[in-house]
């Protein structure tokens, strides 16, 4: 049977076109990249977890949703982190239940875009559309960002290549700068490549902020950040000469000394920008639903992650309520986990005292977090195995379908096993 327009659930550009073609002993997948096909293939996955675990012995469904209660309710403070994988409709529950249980809610931008979150929440977000992006853009900088390796499909099906409205030559109407400390592949392909030192981003956003308003740049910038006066005099004439710029954050920029001070002062260069033309600017997420997380949580208790209830209310502080720290300090003592591997990315440390709480996880298939969980319940496939609602890397939410049964039937989705634990949970 074959499925048209499925909306593939890895990276945050979420690809809406992807062609599945799939029965009882085969399996193709067309138009996703290899990430994309690599996460479908996991819907006929020898590897693919098809019922619950207690203990690492195979459990009734009921016993397991029993246990996973019992656990989030005798806990004082129970840290919940909802990956970024899963509907923003699972995400609301599990935010729901962790402010019932007075415990910590957090998911993965955490670890990844958290300070870029911030830093737009300081200086305002001059965003855009990915459709605006296609249409009009005509120059693109990635900054701290390789998308081909990253996002696979970013350049050639959303921004770079594409024939929009405004730029029906695709490609060769549009200049493509990259700022990194290392030659890229994205580098490779871009017109203009220049190598900042690392954690010297902040400096050279403020150097071109400086710039753009016409005031004279240091002429020893370049011994500090390795981009020299005439590099970045040259770069601030090309964003001012742009009909329509858009500035690509990636990690490098939200992960590097200074975090989210480098993402307010990139904000603020696009605020002095659009004195003079119109830019934009989007962070390059990793993860599919990552952007809806924040989105989700945000409505509904005011902060974008990292909110801790024990206090009766919301609180939030990154560096105190955000999962690393929480762990790190052994202050949480019970964890639940959905569609995260946790145990594979976290510090060493974190993961040692993740092993000694007891722990909770709701996943596709077996990895080092289900490993040292106490309670392993299998995960249902979002935008093939049940519909729900995505938030690409612009902000826009994505109606996402399903085209295939789960391989049990205790379970319709994630957000169904989230609801049947936090039943259990208020019995
Ligand atoms: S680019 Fe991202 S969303 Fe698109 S197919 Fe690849 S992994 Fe999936």
């Amino acid at each position: 049977m074959i499925y048209e327009n499925i909306t593939c659930s890895v990276c945050g550009m979420a690809c809406e076109d992807i062609l599945v073609d799939i029965d009882d002993d085969h399996m193709n997948v067309e138009n996703a990249c290899l990430m994309g096909n690599a996460k479908l293939g996991e819907l006929r996955s020898p590897h693919r977890i098809k019922g619950p675990y207690i203990d690492g012995k195979v459990a009734s469904w009921n016993e397991a949703i029993k246990m996973s209660a019992d656990i989030l309710k005798d806990a004082t403070r129970p840290l919940l982190f909802i990956g970024s994988e899963t509907s923003t409709e699972a995400m609301h529950v599990g935010i729901e239940m962790a402010q019932y249980l007075g415990g910590v809610v957090d998911s993965n931008a955490t670890i990844c875009h958290g300070p870029t979150v911030m830093g737009s929440q300081d200086a305002g977000k001059p965003s855009c559309t990915l459709g605006e992006i296609k249409n009009r853009a005509d120059l693109l900088i990635c900054w701290g960002s390789n998308p081909t390796e990253s996002h696979p499909r970013h350049l050639s099906n959303f921004t770079l290549f594409p024939k929009g409205y405004f730029t029906r030559k695709g490609r060769m109407d549009r200049k493509l700068v990259v700022v990194d400390p290392r030659r890229t592949k994205t580098a490779d392909i871009a017109d203009l490549y220049i190598r900042i030192k690392p954690g010297y981003d902040y400096v050279v956003f403020n150097a071109l902020s400086a710039a753009v308003r016409g005031q004279e740049v240091d002429e020893n910038i370049g011994d500090m950040t390795d981009v020299s006066k005439d590099q970045i005099e040259e770069l601030a004439d090309i964003m001012k000469g742009a009909n329509f710029g858009v500035i690509f954050a990636g990690l490098g920029v939200a992960s590097s000394i200074r975090k989210n001070n480098n993402v307010r002062a990139v904000e603020l260069l696009v605020r002095e920008l659009n004195r003079y033309t119109k830019f934009s600017l989007l962070a390059n997420r990793g993860h599919c639903n990552v952007a809806g997380f924040n989105q989700v949580c945000t409505w509904m208790t005011g902060f974008p992650f990292g909110v801790d209830f024990s206090r009766g209310y919301a609180y939030y502080n990154p560096g105190e309520t955000t999962t690393v720290d929480l762990l790190d300090r052994e202050e949480v003592d019970a964890l639940l986990v959905v569609g995260a591997a946790l145990a594979s990315h976290l510090p060493r440390k974190v993961v040692k005292y993740m092993a000694k709480i007891p722990t909770v996880c709701i996943d596709l298939s077996h990895c080092p977090m289900t490993m040292l969980s106490n309670v392993v319940l299998p995960g249902v496939m979002d935008g093939a195995e049940c519909e729900g609602t995505f938030y690409r890397i612009d902000d826009i939410p994505l109606r996402v379908k399903k085209f295939i049964d789960p391989p049990f039937n205790f379970t319709t989705s994630n957000e169904d096993t989230l609801k049947q634990i936090y039943t259990e949970v208020k019995k």
